[in-house]
């Protein structure tokens, strides 16, 4: 480090001072040999990790405390490339649960497109400004041009608007934001302000209502039929009987798809029902909402578009890596009213069409260009494969269920309306909770699949997911082939 004791002042002392720190400097950028070494031994190591994908565990457990990395902390010195990919593999990439395996059959998977990564290299490279029309007008116009394209899914209207944000969490964050504003929810409104839900609902949906202020609204847990389903009724007498105690219904959340068995609130009946008392109909369909793409789940996903607001997750059921999600509102002004801001410093940035910035319409500002890694996919393939890999993610879930519902010692849950099947094991003597948590983590640590657990009623099912584009028939089979050996391995035991 060269000496700051006494502050250059003139240019000659900062000619030299430039001078000293510059060789350093350059070294961020990369020459030929070096480039063409990052190039080979990172797609080396990339393509390595996805041909394995077939073979590799869909789990890795180690002893928590074997670890390399905080033997390696970040120092002065560099360390070699092929080293560090050395400790990506080992301290990483085989550690916990691997989404990107095809026998990730837990929680909601997605998996993770080659070229979404690719896309998001380019755009790492470029780092494009995505944030404003003004300063990426063709990146800007990509993520428009997105946001159009699953508005058109969802079949809302020319002047909604929307966003690419980092998951669904954040997009539910937005949304509650908006309904917020459009409902004018003042402080002292809040303590009397109410919101209708499910016991299903996503609990990212209660985070959000703290985060944005709400978290003093009556949150109106409604009734769900034995899909777990809102029961449209129970919604209308709860509003009914709120208004009539001198409260303030506000907000309906419904979900197209739960993330604990899939299912799929009545949209239509919810949205009739808000509209009749004027609440804000929100749909959270980070799960589900892509499924629209193939018959099977337009067929059960219909009313999506009588929604003032929805979610999407492009990073479950689109298959991108995570950090994806998107927000759509059918009422542009609201969303740019919710979400604008402005500071002199950005005075150039918002020339030409306003509402058409995602820093105008979002919480974020400087941004990931996100929109790369999900046109580059759409754009390649086409969408007929989406289509087909998500009918069969429905069918495989149907088929797994078909197999498994009149087996002895199973309890299934609800039929499938998406790609989720919770099943329980009925052992002989055990506790039911115990037995099959206990068989949750054998199967869990024997790698070959990974399934989760959960509760329904209070009692502990395990789920199969199918979402990734890489999960196939031998996948689910795989997984029949594991649960039942290690049922009978702790049967015996
Ligand atoms: C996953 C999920 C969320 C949260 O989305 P993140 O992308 O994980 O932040 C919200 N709602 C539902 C229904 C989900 O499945």
């Amino acid at each position: 480090m060269p000496s700051t004791a006494v502050q250059p002042r003139t240019v000659s002392e900062l000619e030299h001072q430039i001078g000293l720190v510059e060789p350093e400097s350059l070294k961020l950028e990369l020459d030929q040999k070096e480039w063409d070494l990052l190039q080979e031994t990172t797609l080396k190591y990339a393509r390595r990790m996805v041909k394995g994908l077939a073979t590799a565990p869909a789990y890795g457990y180690r002893d928590p405390n074997e670890e390399a990395l905080s033997h390696h902390p970040i120092t002065e010195e560099g360390m070699p490339i092929g080293a560090l990919m050395e400790l990506l593999r080992t301290e990483v990439d085989t550690l916990g649960i691997n989404p990107a395996s095809g026998a990730f059959l837990g929680y909601i998977p997605g998996g993770g497109l080659s070229h979404s990564a690719f896309g998001d290299l380019l755009a790492a490279l470029s780092n494009r400004y995505a944030g404003f029309f003004f300063s990426a007008p063709g990146a800007v116009r990509m993520e428009n041009l997105l946001t159009r394209w699953m508005a058109s899914m969802v079949g809302y209207p020319e002047n909604s608007a929307g966003f690419l944000a980092s998951g669904g969490s954040i997009a539910n964050l937005s949304a509650i934001v908006a309904a917020r504003e459009a409902h004018d929810i003042r402080a002292r409104d809040v303590e009397r302000s109410v919101v209708y839900l499910t016991s299903e609902t996503h609990h990212c949906v209660d985070k959000a209502l703290r985060i944005a202020g709400l978290g003093e609204c009556h949150q109106r847990l409604v009734s769900v039929d034995a899909g777990f389903r809102m029961i449209p009724e129970a919604l209308e007498e709860a509003i009914r009987q709120d208004g009539a105690s001198g409260l303030r219904p506000w907000l309906v959340v419904g979900s197209a798809g739960t993330t604990n068995t899939g299912g799929i609130d009545p949209l239509k009946a919810l949205a009739a029902i808000a509209r009749g008392h004027d609440l804000w109909f929100h749909i959270d369909g980070a799960y589900g909402a892509f499924f629209a793409l193939c018959p099977e789940g337009r067929a059960v996903l219909s009313g999506m578009d009588l929604s003032d607001s929805i979610v999407l997750d492009p990073h479950k059921s689109l298959f991108l890596p995570y950090g994806t999600g998107a927000l759509l509102v059918k009422d542009r002004e609201i969303l740019i009213q919710a979400h604008g801001g402005m500071a002199y410093y950005m005075r150039d940035a918002l020339q030409g069409v306003i509402g058409d910035s995602p820093a105008l319409m979002s919480p974020e500002l400087t941004k990931h260009f996100r929109g790369l890694r999900m046109w580059l996919p759409l754009k390649a393939h086409g969408l007929a494969p989406f289509r087909a890999a998500l009918s069969e993610k429905i069918l495989l879930a149907r088929y797994f269920y078909e197999l498994i519902r009149d087996m002895e010692c199973i309890e299934v849950g609800p039929y499938p309306d998406l790609s989720i099947v919770a099943f329980r094991y009925l052992p002989r003597r055990a506790d039911p909770d115990a037995f099959n948590t206990a068989l949750t983590r054998a199967i869990q640590l024997d790698g070959r699949v990974f399934m989760s657990s959960t509760r329904l009623h209070g009692q502990v099912f395990l789920r199969l997911a199918a979402g990734s584009f890489r999960t196939h028939r031998h996948h689910v089979d795989l997984a029949l082939k594991v649960f039942q050996q290690k049922a009978a391995e702790l049967e015996a035991c």
